[in-house]
């Protein structure tokens, strides 16, 4: 990503914002910060465009969304290339993590959009279904708040405002600071299909511009990013009394049991801990290895880790860990790093930051580390494995649920029912099996952190429903002049509905109410 400097501001007072690369410190973009009053107005605009496209027929709505994808592998090597520059990603990162996930999304919310928005009937139950219909109407919230953070800046932005637009909501998008250009992406392509300009526009800036967003009368916010932002904007929401989804930090664990299959769990280790620089909400953050198999894997994670290469965006070479996406980042890691050697784990690959006119930190492998450590406990997001051995899988999954956090995790072992079994005492949001960092691309679980990782859930069977009202329309079946129970009330109407209770509930009948559901 990138080093975020602020600038003179605009001759109308906006705070401007310059941005260079990590990879060799070149300055690659500039921004001008969004008012309060800015937000406001796009506000305005976004509501009057929302009136309309919320007319647009579902199928429709669909299509048009649908055509993103088209653009987008279009112009894959541009967005590509702003990845790189950007976020200092590798190729491969950038197409794997940002783009393929992008079009993954897309594809897929557009192919569920008129199975799950359409008007539907449900069928009622007992003796409500001979009385009333229930139609469901899925209407869209309004206005949606969308805030994405640095990491995945492209994905994370395409993923909810697809999600919401497909709902009939206009959105307003706050891409983080640190890459911009993502977000301005992420409306480029849809308004390139056919989603109208206002349906889609992108406020930029940093806290100030996306408070001022949480504070402007959307009808929802869905966030991703740190805790201590969540926070706020779960403050700010509750205030308003509307709903939030926070998509929040994490600390997660892999486990590895006796009977793993060692080499897949240490190729597994290293790339789930140095994906994208470290930088994953769900990558590995610290691994947990039964003491009876650890020489081997230890062994195993050494021979891969010192294999791995870094660089720049700018250099040809093939190379697995890019730059730091963000120079914020880099004193957490080394600060981490540091607590740990002086607390006695050792440093066995990397650990030490590079000074080559960009911002790395070499791929690391660290083992004897323990809780007393902040490695262990807070987020370090940088690309290093940390090995801690445990006695046994019981051992493992206290040590796995001794944290604040409960994004996700991962359980490798050749016997899928213990590792199931294993996976039901994880405190945490999801849980893979011999994988790791995968479940927010597998769209059809839904996704989200237990403990201080996050509130609500995302993707999954109730993603785009989560960005409509629920609307119940109950239509009565006879429309007949008056009901039973209705007045005036006579000295039989207390009777006969103790009747109804008896016969319903205590007799036979009781268990026709079972009966199809
Ligand atoms: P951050 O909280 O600093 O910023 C995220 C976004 O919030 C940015 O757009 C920022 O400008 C905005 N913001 C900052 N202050 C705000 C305020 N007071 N009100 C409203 N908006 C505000 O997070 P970050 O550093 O950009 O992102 C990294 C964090 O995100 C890590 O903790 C990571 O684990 C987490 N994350 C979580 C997920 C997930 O799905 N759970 C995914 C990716 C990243």
């Amino acid at each position: 990503m990138a080093i975020v400097e602020p600038l003179s501001p605009t001759p109308d007072g906006h705070r401007r914002l310059r941005l260079r690369s990590t990879s060799n410190n070149e300055p690659i973009h500039e921004i001008t910060v969004n008012t309060k009053e800015d937000v406001e107005a796009a506000l305005a605009r976004a509501r009057e465009a929302q009136k309309e496209w919320a007319k647009v027929p579902v199928a429709e709505r669909a299509r048009i969304v649908r055509g993103a994808v088209d653009r987008l592998v279009e112009q894959r090597e541009e967005v590509i290339q702003m990845l790189r520059d950007d976020c200092g990603k590798t190729r491969a990162e950038a197409i794997m993590i940002e783009v393929i996930a992008a079009c993954d999304a897309i594809n897929h919310w557009c192919a569920c959009a008129e199975r799950d928005l359409s008007d539907e009937v449900r069928k009622l139950h007992g003796f409500m279904r001979p009385l009333k219909k229930l139609v469901m109407h899925y209407r869209p919230l309004g206005v949606v708040g969308v805030i994405t953070p640095w990491n995945g800046p492209f994905a994370l932005a395409v993923n909810p405002t697809v999600q919401a637009v497909l709902a009939g909501n206009a959105v307003l998008l706050k891409p983080s600071e640190v890459a911009p250009r993502s977000g301005d992406w992420a409306a480029r392509i849809l308004h390139e299909a056919g989603v109208p300009q206002d349906v889609v526009q992108v406020l930029h800036g940093d806290g100030e511009t996306g408070a001022a967003l949480v504070r402007a009368g959307v009808q929802k916010i869905s966030f991703t990013g740190s805790v201590a932002t969540g926070r706020k904007i779960a403050a700010a929401c509750a205030e308003q009394l509307i709903p939030c989804t926070l998509e929040l930090g994490g600390k997660d664990a892999m486990i590895v049991c006796s009977d793993a299959d060692l080499e897949r769990a240490a190729n597994g280790a290293v790339f789930n801990s140095m994906m994208n620089s470290g930088h994953v909400c769900m990558g590995v953050e610290r691994i947990y290895v039964v003491e009876s198999v650890a020489d081997e894997f230890e062994r195993l994670v050494e021979e891969i880790s010192r294999k791995v290469r870094y660089g720049g965006a700018d250099s040809d070479e093939v190379v697995e860990v890019g730059a730091l996406y963000w120079d914020r980042q880099l004193p957490i890691i080394e600060s981490h790093v540091a607590d740990a050697k002086r607390k006695g784990a050792e440093i066995v690959v990397g650990g030490e930051a590079v000074n080559n006119g960009g911002w790395f930190y070499k791929p690391t492998y660290i083992r004897k580390v323990d809780h007393s450590m902040d490695i262990m406990r807070k987020e370090t997001f940088g690309p290093i494995v940390s090995i801690m051995r445990v006695k046994d899988e019981d051992e493992a999954i206290r040590m796995a649920n001794d944290s604040d956090y409960g994004l996700s995790g991962s359980v490798w072992t050749e016997d899928d029912d213990k590792g199931i079994e294993i996976a039901k005492q994880l405190e945490t949001g999801s849980v893979h099996l011999n994988d790791a960092s995968i479940s927010y691309g597998v769209l059809e679980a839904p996704f989200g952190g237990m403990k201080e990782s996050g509130l609500g859930q995302v993707n999954g069977k109730g993603a785009l429903r989560g960005y409509t009202f629920q609307q119940p329309i109950i239509i009565d079946r006879w429309k007949r002049k008056t009901e039973q129970h209705w007045y005036p009330h006579t000295e039989k109407t207390a009777e006969e509905l103790e009747q109804a209770v008896k016969y319903i509930y205590g007799t036979w009948l009781k268990k026709l109410w079972f009966m199809g559901k």
